[in-house]
Parts: C-alpha cells; sequence; structure tokens
C-alpha cells in the first residue's frame, strides 16, 4: 500500500489542503468533508488519506485501514445528528458513477432517502 498522495488527484489536493472543502472530521487516516454538490441533507464524503483508486485497488493493509475508517461512522453519525438512519455508498467505475478516481464514500441522510439505490 502507498501512503503517497497523487498531485493530479482532485481529492488528493484536498487531503493535501490545496484545494478548500468543508471538513467535518480527520484522523490519521481518513478526511470527512461535505460534498460540494449535496444530493440529501446531509452528504458528506469520506476520503482515505492515501490514494487509491476504488475499492477493487484495495490491499489487504488497505482493507484494514478501511475497516478502522468505517468502524468510526457508528459514533460519528449519532455526533452528526443520523440517528434516524443513513446510507452508505462507494462508487465503482463508469457503470456504478464513478466520477472521481479516489475511493470514497458518501454519507447519505438527514431525511428519508430514496428507496431506489440510485
Ligand atoms: P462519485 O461520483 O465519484 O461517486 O462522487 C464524487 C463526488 O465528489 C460527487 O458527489 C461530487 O459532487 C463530489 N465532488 C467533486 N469535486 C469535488 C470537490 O472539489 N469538492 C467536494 N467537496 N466534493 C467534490
Ligand atoms: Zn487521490
Amino acid at each position: 500500500m502507498s501512503d503517497k498522495l497523487d498531485k493530479n488527484c482532485i481529492f488528493c489536493k484536498i487531503i493535501a489542503g490545496e484545494i478548500p472543502s468543508k471538513k467535518i472530521f480527520e484522523n490519521d487516516d481518513m478526511l470527512v468533508i461535505e460534498d460540494i454538490n449535496p444530493q440529501a441533507k446531509t452528504h458528506f464524503l469520506m476520503l482515505p488519506k492515501w490514494h487509491v483508486a476504488d475499492v477493487t485497488e484495495l490491499d489487504e493493509q488497505g482493507w484494514t485501514k478501511i475497516a478502522k475508517c468505517l468502524a468510526k461512522v457508528s459514533s460519528l453519525t449519532k455526533e452528526w445528528h443520523l440517528e434516524n438512519g443513513f446510507r452508505i455508498v462507494t462508487n465503482k467505475g463508469f457503470d456504478g458513477g464513478q466520477t472521481v478516481g479516489h475511493l470514497h464514500f458518501h454519507i447519505l441522510g438527514g431525511e428519508k432517502l430514496s428507496d431506489k439505490m440510485s
């Protein structure tokens, strides 16, 4: 697993502070920001702090770190008053609708979401 950021990647630039973002939470492994084009009342993006293209590109060490990140969701969503529920989504590739090639997890909530998965 590489610890490196990719200088051509928009989310790496956000992690490096080169592009501004509304930061919600940060630790050694991840940054949570507000999505610039929210699809729900609450729409955050959880970004791993190393460049990895998508969920299929994670190695074992990467998966261990992602598991730690996702384990934080339980306490964080309580802080964010999402106890009524929320949705976590990660898109992969063209058919999945991925538009930024840096793995990220959408956290959507704050209202009743559509029953459709997309
Ligand atoms: P994807 O379509 O790849 O699953 O999700 C990419 C998400 O990143 C989209 O929801 C889009 O609104 C968001 N996004 C794209 N560029 C930026 C940006 O510069 N800042 C922030 N905060 N979000 C962005
Ligand atoms: Zn990146």
